[in-house]
């Protein structure tokens, strides 16, 4: 068996210091030679600047990076700076998104769906980019049925998506479910598993409750067992995700995409049990 790919997600920090201790994960993680470095980007361009900024650091290390760029609230001129702006660096890899409006924030947009920003990207720039989109094992929470949101990532990838990543989950059997389902519909695009470590659960329990993201109760009632003893809890985390990545791999995963939350920690453990 090929070695699977794999790579790992940043958010932009806010602050010198927080760029300081991203420069410093970013050393331990390239060590493991990933594929790439993904930054996230702000709905509404809240983090424009700091993705930017956070892409150029990680480009003048000589790494691949794959900058996200959400299309809500944006526009068709703001967009088009942007994508010259990336190609300009050298950048060859996005994740397009459509992002959530944060709420009070001013208009949609130019921009209603992620497919509409990928047939934008396409129109603007060929095929310079290879992109990538976001998929839902166990469906988006605003999807009006399941079938509709496998029609609209199918959309997507008609669009001119090259691959996907997944939200989390703590199912292997969605992924595998939502792969099937995918092929019967003739996307053979790859999708790969975007995978969370646990490392806190009030926090891991909020993320879950806002993307729609199920902890299975069995996990749930564990990990809220282990109450503050965070090392009981990132111990039992590590076993669970790791048999998890194992599972998705042996049954044909094509790679693994690491949310690190900006922590090195967790992912590096994660990639030294897998093997990668
Ligand atoms: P879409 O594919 O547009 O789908 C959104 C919803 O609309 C779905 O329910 C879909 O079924 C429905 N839909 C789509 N097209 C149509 C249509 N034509 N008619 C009716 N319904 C339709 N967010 C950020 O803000 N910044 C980030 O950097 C970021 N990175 C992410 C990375 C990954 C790997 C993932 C999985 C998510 C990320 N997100 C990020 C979150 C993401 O923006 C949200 O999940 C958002 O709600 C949906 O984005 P999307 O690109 O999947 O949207």
């Amino acid at each position: 068996m090929n070695k699977p790919l794999f790579s790992f997600e940043f958010f932009p920090p806010q602050t010198p210091e927080g760029m300081e201790k991203l420069a410093a994960t970013r050393k331990q993680l390239a060590a493991l030679n990933p594929e790439f470095f993904s930054v996230t980007f702000g709905a509404g361009g809240s983090t424009q600047e700091r993705t930017l900024e956070t892409v150029r650091q990680i480009k003048a290390e000589a790494l691949q990076v794959a900058p996200h760029l959400s299309c809500v609230g944006s526009t068709r001129d703001n967009v088009r700076s942007l994508l010259q702006t990336y190609q300009q660096l050298g950048v060859k890899r996005i994740v397009a998104l459509r992002g959530d409006m944060p709420s009070g924030m001013g208009s949609i947009g130019e921009f209603q769906y992620a497919n509409e920003l990928v047939s934008f990207i396409r129109a603007q720039t060929g095929e310079h980019f290879h992109i990538e989109v976001a998929a839902y094992p166990e469906f988006h929470p605003q999807a009006k049925s399941a079938r509709d949101d496998l029609a609209n990532f199918k959309r997507k990838v008609a669009a001119g998506a090259n691959s996907a990543i997944t939200q989390y989950f703590y199912n292997a059997d969605s992924y595998f479910y939502f792969v099937d389902e995918c092929r019967k519909l003739g996307v053979t695009a790859p999708i790969v598993p975007g995978i969370m470590p646990i490392v806190k659960y009030s926090q891991l329990a909020r993320f879950s409750d806002m993307c729609g993201a199920e902890i299975p109760r069995w996990m749930r009632k564990t990990l809220e067992g282990y109450g503050d003893d965070n090392e009981s809890v990132q111990a039992f985390g590590l076993d669970v995700v790791t048999q998890l990545c194992e599972k998705l791999l042996a049954g044909g995963a094509p790679g693994l995409h690491f949310y690190t939350l900006n922590q090195a920690g967790p992912s590096r453990e994660l990639c030294k049990r897998l093997g990668l």
